[in-house]
């Protein structure tokens, strides 16, 4: 292996990291990630730090979980890779079963891809070419969310648009109608939660009213908007939307590439508020953080409006040189049978009882704190320069990434959302690491504020 010298030269030579401004990038030397153990990650120098975003929201079970693992080893030596395409192989049967068997009631096909906004994608399409199947061509339209975020493709991108993100790209892009979430309301212009609901709820009344025969699907994250900045809605918000879209005829697709897979207290965050979508995208969690796999899961009556003779040629002509990747596929299926081994979900609400009490005593108590918005082990701490008026931070303070660098010095990695601090552990976190992240958050928080308060504003 290279020297950590030269590890650092080549990643500052050769590599462009994602959402990153490159400029700050290479100002700095780079911390690289050489093991995982459990919940912490180790450096080149052996240093070790709690993993408090999973790895970008993806690690289930921590790093190294033996039996996950092993099914990647014991795969390994039969077949790394098959295609999809006109051929079958057996962990991608295995696992389309086992979800099917777990996933919302009414989802019977899994259609698998590589990446969450890959799911996205396939949802929207196989949404937009199920109405022209079914003799409805004016159902073209999609709906979604103010500030959702369902990936970096262009198809996501357009319903999942973000001003500061995707500027540059928006001629690409097709029109989506757009719905204000409850939580624009309640902390934008400082609604109650009730009437901030209620709010929502009219707006979107009013919107599927209008437009209900000439939409094809409306687009949520349930319960959290993850990307936007750890926005939260009550479950009461997505019945709604699956009312409305049902009543109008419209298909509900719910993605769950960030709450999924047990991180809100439930396998998944539509069962909070007995949701049954037409489509439920799925990734990051599914392979445990491990493998990049993805997939979209769809009721039989979209599955069986594709079925036509060969010659009308109206199959479904989508598809990635991985698609049900063996290995990642074998990963999947052995993450799930940890599921029901470790009762997962259950210690997830207990960890976010935990969670809920040590935020409240350490972190909505200091100054600068605007917000604290937690679904599960999912957590958004919103930091702004004025707490009564919710002024926020100059964004050339990075108020966010300087806390997110400073809680490194106790040995916890953090990515930030702007000025929101995001806290998404391993569901496998203990309550003691529980409380090293929480309380070194709150002291990074405190850390960078009061020197920030003493800028001039
Ligand atoms: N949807 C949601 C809700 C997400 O949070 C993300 C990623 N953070 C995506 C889609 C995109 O997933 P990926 O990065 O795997 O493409």
């Amino acid at each position: 292996m290279a020297t950590p010298e030269e590890l650092r030269a080549w990643d500052h030579a050769y590599l462009w990291h994602p959402f990153t401004q490159m400029r700050d990038w290479l100002a700095a030397p780079p911390l690289i990630i050489e093991r995982g153990e459990g919940n912490y990650l180790i450096d080149l120098e052996g240093r070790r730090y709690l993993d408090g975003v999973s790895s970008l929201w993806c690690n289930v079970h921590g790093h190294r979980k033996p039996e996950l693992d092993a099914a990647l080893r014991q795969q390994a030596e039969r077949i790394a890779h098959s295609t999809l395409l006109g051929l079958s192989n057996v962990p991608a049967v295995e696992l389309a079963r086992a979800l099917i068997e777990i996933a919302p009631l009414g989802l019977r096909r899994v259609f698998y891809s590589d990446a969450g906004a890959n799911a996205v994608e396939i949802a929207l399409k196989i949404a937009f070419q199920y109405w022209q199947l079914r003799g409805e061509p004016q159902r073209t339209r999609f709906v979604s969310l103010v500030e959702a975020y369902h990936g970096d493709t262009l198809g996501a991108v357009s319903v999942g648009y973000s001003e500061r993100f995707h500027r540059f790209f928006r001629p690409l892009l097709f029109d989506v109608l757009k719905l204000r979430p409850p939580h624009v309301y309640r902390w934008q212009q400082g609604f109650a939660p009730v009437d901030a609901l209620r709010a929502a709820v009219r707006e979107a009344e009013e919107l599927f009213a209008a437009h209900g025969r000439t939409l094809a699907a409306v687009i949520v994250e349930p319960l959290m908007q993850g990307a936007a900045g750890m926005w939260d809605h009550p479950p009461e918000y997505l019945r709604t939307l699956r009312n409305l879209s049902r009543e109008s005829g419209t298909l509900l697709i719910c993605d769950e590439v960030a709450t999924g897979f047990g991180r809100t207290g439930r396998m998944f965050a539509v069962q909070h508020a007995d949701v049954q979508p037409d489509l439920l995208c799925l990734g990051k969690g599914l392979t445990a953080g491990y493998l990049p796999l993805a997939a979209t899961l769809v009721t039989e009556e979209i599955f069986t409006a594709f079925l036509a003779p060969y010659e009308r040629f109206e199959a479904f002509s989508h598809g990635h040189t991985y698609t049900g990747n063996p290995l990642a596929c074998a990963v999947a299926l052995a993450n799930l049978e940890i599921f029901t081994r470790e009762r997962v979900v259950e210690r997830v609400r207990e960890r976010a009882g935990q969670l809920s009490r040590l935020l409240q005593q350490h972190v909505a108590p200091l100054p600068h704190v605007g917000d604290v918005r937690q679904v599960g082990l999912m957590v958004g701490v919103e930091l702004v320069q004025d707490r009564a008026t919710r002024r926020r931070y100059r964004p050339e303070w990075q108020v966010g990434n300087q806390v997110c660098q400073e809680i490194r010095r106790h040995g916890v990695i953090l990515r930030p959302l702007g000025p929101v601090i995001v806290m998404m552990p391993p569901l496998s976190i203990t309550e003691p690491e529980l409380n090293h992240l929480v309380t070194s958050c709150a002291r990074a928080i405190e850390a960078v504020t009061s020197r920030l308060d003493e800028r001039p504003p």
